[in-house]
């Protein structure tokens, strides 16, 4: 099945882990450009390098540097039929350069999910992921500079998807299998499948 969609959601609301069952179960790609940050910092690149400063401090990367890399990812041969992104866009100019690339290619999005989940809960779930993964910005101080970041930069995305007709809000709380039916319900009741 073809379809477009971005996930948005502060850090913790389990996009990631939605995002991969969205992907198996409708069999897309996914891009998540803090994944593609990650793979980049591990092997050292000029990029990782970049964006680790920005990751370690909680703060974005700037959009020239996430813009170049998305447009790379997007120009794959893989992401042409459909996508999914739980990692951008993240900011409003990283919309308007999602705009011209999906004009470019004359396609549309198909839906923008909002995973939501309130401050405590995400804050639990990352000191945790933090244990079990050893995440450099999963520390309390960088954990609550991410949430700030993500309300003052991509939380305005949700008004502008809003107004497109595009979003559907679901709620992330409780178990990861309900989230994923619940999400996939509301996904199939927007594309109409
Ligand atoms: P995530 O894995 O989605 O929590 O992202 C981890 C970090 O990567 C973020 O805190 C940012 O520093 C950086 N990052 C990921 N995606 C973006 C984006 N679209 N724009 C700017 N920075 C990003």
């Amino acid at each position: 099945m073809s379809a477009r969609l971005i996930l948005l959601g502060p850090p913790g609301a389990g996009k990631g882990t939605q995002a991969e069952k969205i992907s198996q179960k409708l069999g897309i790609p996914a891009i998540s450009t803090g994944d593609i940050f990650r793979a980049n910092v591990a092997e050292r690149t000029e990029l990782g390098r970049t964006a680790q400063r920005y990751m370690d401090a909680g703060e974005y990367v700037p959009d020239e540097v996430t813009n170049a890399m998305v447009a790379d990812r997007l120009a794959a041969d893989d992401a042409r039929e459909g996508f999914r992104r739980d990692g951008d866009p993240r900011t409003e100019a990283q919309v308007e350069e999602l705009d011209r690339m999906l004009a470019a290619a004359g396609v549309e999005l198909d839906a923008v999910v909002e995973l939501t989940a309130d401050n405590d809960e995400v804050v639990a779930r990352l000191l945790n992921r933090a244990q079990e993964q050893g995440r450099a910005d999963d520390t309390e101080s960088v954990i609550r500079r991410r949430l700030e970041v993500y309300a003052e930069q991509t939380e305005p995305l949700v008004r502008i998807y809003t107004e497109r007709g595009l979003l559907i809000e679901v709620d992330g709380l409780g178990e990861i299998d309900d989230v994923t039916t619940r999400l996939l319900a509301a996904l199939e009741e927007k594309l109409g499948r």
